[in-house]
């Protein structure tokens, strides 16, 4: 497995998952766990990363709507 990729099983389609830790964005990354929504199919997932890269946690996002901010 090539570095900075990380396997897991799909909570939502329970497929396999390959998706790429984000480093470079990670290193401006102050606090943790931080999360990073991976793109699969046609949902959404949440993984939480550790200051070691580790995944911490996993949310399912199965929908994903655009928030926009008010002032
Ligand atoms: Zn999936």
């Amino acid at each position: 497995m090539a570095e900075g990729l990380k396997w897991m099983q799909c909570p939502v389609c329970k497929e396999s998952l390959y998706w790429e830790i984000p480093s470079d964005k990670l290193k401006n990354v102050k606090r943790f766990p931080a999360p990073v929504v991976v793109k699969h199919k046609d949902h959404y997932l949440v993984c939480y990363l550790d200051s070691h890269h580790q995944l911490a946690d996993t949310e399912i996002a199965v929908a994903s709507v655009d928030g926009k901010e008010k002032k």
